[in-house]
């Protein structure tokens, strides 16, 4: 099949916009002989003027022959095996292309068939992924029409979309996550497919989806994001008492933490967010309603071990059937829920003198009663009041206070465990 061809005057992506170390790897490879490309959200996000996350090379080249050409480069996964090519703290991703299998309808377990320039594209997921960047003569090269579906703004999948879904069900987590962040339209049988496909969800790979939930936390788009994963009946096949709980809670105090989320990702510098943190604003509305039930069943006020139990209790109807947290997380997100109750006690108390925990965790405890004072103004007093006394306890000469505590924890827990996203077995299709 001919592509269709773009030149620089009708993409006008600027030059220097692209990065400089992903233009060096396709430079070396193509003066080794090989095919190289910038594929994927590089250049789709280029097209849309914004900035790219990350670029990844397609390449003509084989595993080893990439690793021989760059001393920088490791290979990694084993179901789809790719360079992870170093530079400081930035890696550029290379694949070689893959011929991949775009018509039976099984689930991928493993992708790593070469194949040629169209193959490796027809693999891909979606249209708008599916375009091709020669930075050397400042070509876009298209041969699924995905150029004229983000003029269009439509997601659409390269293939039919009910294959496509079976093969790989993190598609459709992947088609919600570019609905949220673009805003964009989806295709009618895209979206059929989407809806008669969506109970295959559960056959992915844990890792991969809770990777994929962190990341879109972490995007500045997670409102839109959980609200479309609820509106599609995907929440509810990840986590029925989260999708439940959406249903029937009326305040939806969900929304706003996620907007208050977003809104702080998005500040330019943007405020980094721990994961843990991003994860108890997730169950934290389910908390509140259980401590809140407790309390008036009983005559006499929750102790602290008993808001602990609630807090785990959360976390698991949160996280089941589907997704295991890890054991330093969990940790962690039980903190960060109890220290609520301490912070804003559920029965009034009177104003009473702040004491201020030593714990490395409190700030981010703190951080999570900002963002609830978003749905609720009328806690503004109670974080005011904890955010002096903190500063007048304030010691310059404590460890950092989100650092420290995990990562002790997490190096003496770690051994033979896998990280959460970042199991190197997992059906990657970059
Ligand atoms: P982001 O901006 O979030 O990085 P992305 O589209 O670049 O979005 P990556 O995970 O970096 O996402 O993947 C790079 C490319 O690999 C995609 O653009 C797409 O072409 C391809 N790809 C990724 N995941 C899949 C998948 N599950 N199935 C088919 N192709 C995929
Ligand atoms: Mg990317």
């Amino acid at each position: 099949m001919q592509p269709k061809v773009y030149t620089s005057d009708e993409h006008r992506i600027p030059a220097d916009k692209i990065d400089q170390h992903a233009f060096y790897v396709i430079q070396k490879l193509r003066q080794a002989g090989h095919k190289a490309y910038l594929v994927g959200g590089g250049v789709r996000d280029l097209l849309l003027n914004q900035r790219p996350k990350d670029f990844d090379v397609s390449t003509s080249a084989r595993p080893e022959e990439i690793r021989s050409l760059f001393r920088n480069a490791i290979l990694i996964g084993r179901r789809f095996r790719l360079a992870h090519i170093r530079f400081g703290r930035k890696v550029i991703e290379v694949s070689t292309f893959r011929s991949g299998d775009t018509e039976s309808a099984g689930l991928i377990v493993r992708d790593n068939e070469w194949g040629t320039e169209e193959q490796d594209v027809l693999r891909r997921d979606f249209t708008i992924n599916g375009l091709f960047y020669d930075p050397e003569n400042q070509m876009v090269i298209d041969y699924v029409e995905g150029y004229l579906d983000l003029e269009k703004r439509v997601l659409r999948t390269i293939g039919q979309p009910e294959v496509r879904f079976i093969q790989d069900p993190v598609r459709m987590i992947r088609l919600i996550k570019f609905c949220a962040r673009f805003n964009f339209d989806i295709d009618k049988p895209t979206f059929e497919a989407l809806l008669s496909c969506k109970q295959e969800i559960i056959k992915s790979s844990q890792a991969r989806i809770f990777e994929e939930l962190l990341r879109m936390l972490e995007s500045g788009s997670a409102k839109p994001f959980f609200h479309l994963l609820n509106q599609y009946g995907l929440l509810k096949a990840l986590s029925p008492a989260l999708g439940r709980h959406l249903d029937k809670d009326p305040e939806k105090l969900l929304y706003p933490l996620l907007e208050e989320i977003d809104s702080e990702v998005r500040k330019n510098p943007p405020a980094p967010l721990d994961r843990c943190l991003l994860l108890a604003a997730l169950v934290f509305p389910l908390f509140h309603d259980h401590i809140r039930k407790e309390a008036t069943s009983r005559d006499k006020p929750l102790h602290l071990g008993q808001i602990a139990e609630e807090a785990n209790r959360a976390i698991d109807e949160i996280f089941h059937p589907f997704f295991n947290i890890p054991r330093r997380m969990r940790g962690i997100i039980t903190f960060l829920l109890t220290t609520q109750v301490r912070l804003v006690p559920l029965e009034d108390r009177g104003q009473r003198r702040p004491r201020v925990p030593r714990d490395p965790l409190f700030p981010m405890a703190l951080q999570l009663l900002k963002m609830r004072t978003a749905a609720h103004p009328e806690l503004l007093p109670a974080y005011t009041l904890w955010t002096e006394a903190s500063f007048s306890s304030h010691d310059p000469t404590a460890p950092s206070p989100v650092d420290d505590y995990p990562r002790r924890k997490r190096r003496r827990r770690r051994r033979g465990r896998r990280r959460p996203g970042g199991n190197p077995d997992a059906p990657h299709a970059g």
